[in-house]
């Protein structure tokens, strides 16, 4: 019976690791221009965490990254896959944001001596009891992928105002943009490729996650990425698009939808449940995620605007 468990196991496993590693391709979005994308799920041990995206650019002197992955396990995996098409070193990590997702596999290419670029935000981040407790809750939910070997890495550059840096040859406009959806949301737009890589700043084809995020401070950043006219976007999560504008302004106009709807019920304090019940949410009530998400975020703009 024992050995019916551990074979079945096994097997079960063996498949999981096999979707997982055969899950991690690098698509072609601009000439020089990549990412990988994680699953559309919650981080497990199944899929080592990888449930966001990261992405590539072939510079001329090297190899410029945006995002590191959920775990170093998989951050190896994506070096592997660059290898495959270019043999220039990776020489820098730009960070979009400090959430787990995004940032355990850093070590990775700190240890390849890649400079690691972040918006300055993130430091309080890094030393936050939040971000502690999180990665010693990760390092129980996504053993082994997160383990005691995990480690949070700063960054060796920290800016603080939107500047046009080169980078291993070519041009990248880092755009400061948290806080909004955290306090240190930073976007990426390579004009040469003129591919946007948006962080979780914009969601495609389904309902944002708001979250305790800052939603004015959203909104702004938005219209200010709007400015950017990019033709190409990245998102942190989901597949990329050609009609950046598009989505900028889906996601854009979700949110003033959700300030506009609840903005009178949460000032005059009416109980949420009514003001929630009341609103017509006909237009996004197809759209994927609806029922798992539009409540709480419905209720955490409604708490925030009683804030404000
Ligand atoms: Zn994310």
């Amino acid at each position: 019976m024992r050995h019916i468990l551990i074979l079945i196991m096994f097997g079960y496993g063996f498949g999981l690791a096999q979707a997982a590693e055969s899950g991690m391709k690098l698509i072609q979005v601009a000439p020089q221009s990549y990412y990988v994308e994680g699953a559309s799920a919650l981080g497990s041990k199944e899929n080592k965490n990888f449930i966001s995206n990261a992405g590539v650019v072939i510079a001329p002197e090297g190899v410029v990254v945006i995002d590191a992955l959920g775990s170093p396990a998989l951050a190896e995996m994506l070096v592997a896959e660059i290898k495959k098409i270019t043999s220039k070193p990776i020489q820098h990590v730009i960070v979009t944001h400090y959430h787990a997702d995004h940032i355990y596999g850093l070590q990775v290419f700190a240890d390849l001596g890649a400079k690691i670029i972040a918006q300055e935000n993130g430091r309080e981040y890094l030393n936050s009891d939040t971000a502690t407790l999180r990665l010693r809750v990760s390092k129980e939910e996504l053993a082994p992928w997160v383990n005691d070997k995990t480690r949070l890495v700063p960054a060796t550059l920290w800016v603080n105002q939107n500047e046009t840096l080169q980078l291993s040859g070519m041009a990248f406009q880092l755009l400061m943009m948290g806080p909004a959806h955290t306090p240190d949301d930073l976007a990426v737009f390579v004009p040469e490729q003129n591919v946007l890589y948006a962080g979780d700043l914009v969601f495609r084809g389904r309902i944002p996650f708001v979250g305790t995020a800052d939603s004015v401070g959203w909104i702004k950043s938005l219209d200010s990425l709007l400015q950017v006219n990019a033709k190409t976007i990245v998102p942190g999560h989901g597949p990329y698009s050609t009609e950046a504008q598009q989505d900028l302004i889906f996601t854009r106009d979700y949110l003033v939808f959700l300030r506009e709807s609840l903005r009178q019920g949460a000032r005059d304090l009416e109980p949420f449940d009514e003001v929630y019940a009341a609103i017509d949410w006909s237009k996004y009530k197809s759209v994927p995620l609806f029922d798992a998400a539009n409540r709480m975020n419905a209720f955490n703009v409604y708490l925030s605007i009683q804030n404000e």
